[in-house]
């Protein structure tokens, strides 16, 4: 097997990574060190994050880098703040065994005067985010004139970010430049213009397969009602007690809501979202990095560059469309060769998006039951058994209250302590599982549809071409049954969310409903007389918050 020796990186380097617990090289500094050593090729390295690719550009620079010469040589661009701060976290690592190198971070929405003021301290190496690096090279504050290497690392990041001007002004501004090295999880076309434009016969290195997910993620899913999302999201947060993961949603809003939504119901989360201001946003990830926080819900763009060890899982609130950003939410987790969980809550509808991500990805995905109710507690049950039975009682004076313990419960039996014990612990579990409806799409529920369904299309086709798709006329015309069903605004239900949830649970669109009459206790909803048995067949008999929903044609003996 290699080793970083073998490889030609200096001994004082060797010594720092060796303290790190690095033995051998990972794939892309096996192929990347020797190439970038010698400080003259352009490089492409396509890895993903998580496959060492930090040292792979990190080593070589300080090797070749004149550490007596006190000026800008190197500048590695990044997308994110906290991706450059990781940079130059680990470069200090590495550069601990050698002398008189200094590396500084600059980025945004920190003190400009105190990073100018480091740069004046005569760094060889910058880390840089785009934004606050033209801010400084438009002030004169730094100097770019004798760098040698350029590093532009989650370069296809930089680029889904709009980075693409800035990344051109930043590489027209380094004149001086030997080589450039450009990382990229994914080879999108923007990425292929950047280097024929820019780089000079680059060498191409490819660390498994581009746009391939991380081997060590397993892609699961679940299929549910949009109706159902977030209690989805719920019953997978509770059925991993031990989670400490990633929530992504498409919207800054709905990751406020549902951030609000969970804490008020016990759990430790937070939102990370464009509308935070820096100082928010760093003790958010304070927090979360420290694991005070065992979940964190994020946009996909306040979510860039988040590199955090040992996420065990990310979980998809709703799939993206697009399939770079998946494998980007993905690689937040089974990082350096640790397992990892992707899960997607999908709609029965989004099957389709699940094939291309696996066709593009090379990936498979799994599908996975959601848990009951049942599920959920006994997961936790054993969890809290887990826990109990490894608590470490070595360090504390326990001895001294065991007679006091004793004494206490000598009248009660060890099977009832255990009950009390448990029942503090898992009663808001207990109660809120109880009669917790299953929250599965099932296959019998979407065969017994689809028949209807396509029968509709038909008729509503030639229908719609009668009426000249004009609702009014149509309703005059009768062709609506009255359906009375036993949910009202008691149970928590407007009209757009009661509307919502009987097209989700029926799988039919708007435009077979008429009018909705609802009461606290009681709707009637006018439907389309072709899907009134689809959509009854739907509901009747159906769990919602663990009460029976009854639903029935109102004009042919139903309740009024
Ligand atoms: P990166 O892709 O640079 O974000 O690295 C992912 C993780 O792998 C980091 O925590 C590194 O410290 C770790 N790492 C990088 N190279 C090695 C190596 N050769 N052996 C063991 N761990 C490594």
């Amino acid at each position: 097997m290699m080793t970083f020796e073998g490889l030609g990186i200096d001994a004082r380097l060797i010594q720092a990574t060796t303290e790190l617990g690095y033995i051998n090289p990972t794939a892309i500094q096996e192929q990347a060190i020797p190439i970038l050593l010698s400080g003259t090729n352009d490089f492409i390295g396509l890895a993903q994050t998580g496959t060492g690719k930090t040292a792979a550009f990190g080593l070589p620079l300080l090797h070749i880098i004149d550490a007596t010469a006190k000026y800008p040589q190197a500048l590695v661009v990044c997308p994110t703040r906290e991706l450059c701060m990781q940079i130059v976290k680990e470069v200090e690592l590495f550069k601990k065994y050698m002398t008189g190198v200094s590396v500084v971070a600059v980025y945004g929405g920190a003190s400009i005067g105190l990073q100018i003021r480091d740069l004046k301290r005569g760094v060889q190496i910058i880390v840089a985010t785009p934004g606050r690096l033209i801010d400084l090279i438009e002030r004169k504050a730094i100097n770019l004139e004798q760098i040698k290497y350029v590093v532009l690392d989650e370069a296809d990041e930089m680029l889904n970010m709009g980075f693409q001007d800035d990344i051109e002004f930043i590489l027209k501004n380094t004149p001086q430049r030997d080589s450039t090295w450009l990382f990229s999880a994914t080879m999108p076309a923007e990425i292929k213009k950047v280097s024929k434009r820019y780089m000079k016969d680059p060498k191409e290195v490819t660390v498994g397969k581009v746009n391939m997910a991380n081997k060590s993620i397993d892609h699961q899913y679940y299929v549910t009602t949009a109706h159902h999302r977030y209690e989805t999201l719920k019953r997978i947060i509770d059925f991993n007690p031990g989670i400490y993961g990633i929530i992504f949603t498409r919207t800054k809003l709905d990751a406020q809501e549902i951030s609000e939504r969970l804490t008020r119901e016990g759990y430790d989360i937070d939102a990370l979202h464009g509308d935070l201001t820096q100082g928010q946003r760093d003790k958010v990830m304070g927090q979360f990095r420290e694991k005070s926080l065992q979940l964190l819900i994020a946009t996909d763009v306040a979510a860039r560059g988040i590199d955090v060890q040992g996420i065990t899982h990310v979980i998809n609130f709703e799939l993206p469309d697009d399939v770079e950003i998946y494998t980007h939410r993905s690689g937040r987790t089974g990082r350096a060769g640790n397992h990892g969980i992707c899960v997607s809550i999908v709609h029965a509808k989004e099957a389709y998006k699940l094939k291309q991500i696996e066709r593009i990805n090379n990936s498979q995905f799994h599908k996975l039951d959601i848990p009951s109710g049942k599920d959920v507690c006994r997961k936790q049950f054993f969890h809290f058994m887990d826990k109990l039975l490894s608590t470490d009682i070595s360090h504390g004076d326990y001895e001294t209250y065991v007679p006091m313990l004793a004494e206490k419960f000598a009248d009660i039996s060890k099977e009832e302590i255990l009950k009390r014990v448990a029942a503090m612990e898992f009663d808001r579990f207990l109660k809120y599982y109880e009669n917790s409806e299953d929250l599965n799409i099932r296959e019998r529920d979407r065969t017994i549809k689809r028949e209807p369904n396509a029968d509709r299309n038909d008729r509503s086709r030639s229908r719609d071409a009668d009426r000249g798709d004009s609702r009014k006329e149509y309703k005059g015309g009768g062709g609506y049954s009255r359906l009375f069903v036993n949910l009202g605004t008691k149970d928590g239900f407007f009209k757009a969310s009661f509307l919502q949830f009987v097209l989700d649970m029926s799988d039919l669109k708007k435009e077979v409903l008429g009018k909705i009459d609802m009461k606290d206790m009681n709707s009637w909803i006018e439907i389309d007389k072709g899907s009134a048995q689809q959509m009854i067949r739907a509901l009747d008999g159906k769990k919602y918050k663990g009460r029976s929903i009854r639903m029935n044609d109102a004009d042919s003996g139903g309740r009024r």
